[in-house]
């Protein structure tokens, strides 16, 4: 299409056209989980999830009970040191509560991660909130400090990172940042359950940290989130925006005696994820190590071929949750086909936020890194149901061409 011909179309109509460029997603359906196929994603259901929901389903409590405190405490000891801790019903939800929380007014500015699912950045503008995109690191694709430090200004509200794949992001130079400006950070650990900073556990680091548990994430509840907050004394308003804005533990003596003042929201968890949740704490120990194991395996196979670079290898100062194995090559929609032919699915997973027509319009050169990556990144499979011969077929496969 010549540029005369789109000069009259809306700004979404111009981005569809733009996003065309993309292989589209029916050329590569969603693979069938068949004998010898390796799918993308695959949920991971715990040993003991079966008997833990039969259990709380034959209980009073299936909607916020109990099993929501355990889950809540259990999670805090294990990745948040003891932060408080307040499940939810989505990763979505929880980022929602972490900006309400964090003060975050309609006008005020956010500098959030370019590259990452959509979720990260919808529930700002729910609030108005002005959002400035920062590129991504070449060799990581989480936010680039540099540009972060060139977006900031006393209109800077808060800084929102992402670790992509699982691999933290360069958290000390962040919080330099934030302390600087005395602003909150707030981390989307969607990706990176178990993951480790400089010997801390993410979850364990920021004024606000997101966990969530929708179906293909390292723990699972069907769908459910988790949101870690340094302070606790935010726990109480946290616990009323979850719920309507209704305090549950007041006492109300028979009759409604009392106010709902803040508008709250319907984002609890429920005792039945809950369950899940427990039973996959359990053994998340285990999960990891394999979800590890399988990403070194990849890293240590694809080494030698010149043509291919792991995304966010090569750090020792902090632990990669091995969530994503994500790999930059070029000509992808050939090494899509020939994996395809050998039954093995991959694909893009996210893509840069800029191109959705929500978050207004899109401007070209404003991110050289992710402009250079946008056509060469691609996701092979790594979840708990493969083996490192699954991921030998599958770097053979890569090995002898594309
Ligand atoms: C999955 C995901 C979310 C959203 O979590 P939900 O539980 O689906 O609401 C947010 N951010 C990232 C990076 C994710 O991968």
């Amino acid at each position: 299409m010549s540029s005369h011909q789109t000069e009259n179309l809306t700004l979404h109509e111009k981005v569809k056209i733009m996003n065309r460029k993309e292989t589209p997603m029916n050329e590569f359906p969603l693979m069938k989980v068949e004998k010898g196929n390796k799918v993308l994603f695959h949920p991971h259901i715990p040993k003991n999830a079966n008997n833990y929901i039969a259990e709380t389903l034959s209980t009073r409590w299936i909607g916020q009970g109990p099993k929501v405190d355990q889950f809540e405490i259990e999670y805090s000891k294990k990745f948040c040191n003891n932060f408080t801790t307040l499940a939810v019903g989505s990763g979505t939800d929880a980022l929602h509560l972490a900006y309400l929380l964090a003060g975050l007014k309609p006008g005020d500015e956010v500098i959030s991660a370019l590259f990452t699912c959509t979720a990260t950045n919808i529930p700002l503008l729910y609030m108005g909130v002005k959002i400035k995109f920062a590129d991504v690191q070449s060799d990581t694709l989480n936010i680039d400090v540099n540009h972060v430090r060139e977006l900031i200004s006393d209109k800077t509200k808060a800084i929102v990172c992402v670790h992509y794949g699982g691999l933290p992001c360069d958290m000390d130079e962040l919080h330099t940042i934030a302390r600087e400006y005395n602003i909150p950070i707030i981390e989307d650990a969607a990706h990176a359950i178990g993951a480790e900073y400089k010997g801390q556990c993410i979850g364990s680091i920021s004024d606000f940290t997101m966990f969530s548990f929708q179906a293909i994430k390292g723990i699972t509840t069907g769908e459910g989130g988790m949101l870690a907050i340094k302070d606790s004394s935010l726990r109480h308003l946290g616990e009323k925006l979850r719920w309507f804005g209704i305090d549950r533990s007041a006492k109300q003596n028979g009759v409604w005696e009392n106010d709902i003042v803040d508008i709250g929201y319907k984002y609890q968890m429920n005792d039945i994820a809950a369950s899940m949740g427990l039973a996959a704490l359990e053994e998340y120990d285990e999960t990891l190590a394999l979800r590890k194991s399988l990403f070194s395996h990849y890293v240590e196979r694809l080494k030698d071929i010149d043509e291919i670079k792991v995304v966010g290898k090569g750090y020792t100062d902090r632990v990669h949750a091995g969530w994503m194995m994500t790999v930059l090559i070029s000509r992808r929609k050939s090494l899509m086909e020939t994996l395809r032919k050998f039954n093995v699915e991959s694909g893009q997973v996210h893509y840069r936020n800029d191109r959705y027509s929500i978050f207004g319009s899109r401007t070209d050169g404003q991110f050289p890194n992710m402009d250079d990556v946008e056509d060469n990144y691609l996701v092979l499979p790594l979840h708990t149901k493969m083996t490192i011969d699954d991921v030998d077929y599958i770097c053979d496969v890569i090995q002898r061409g594309w």
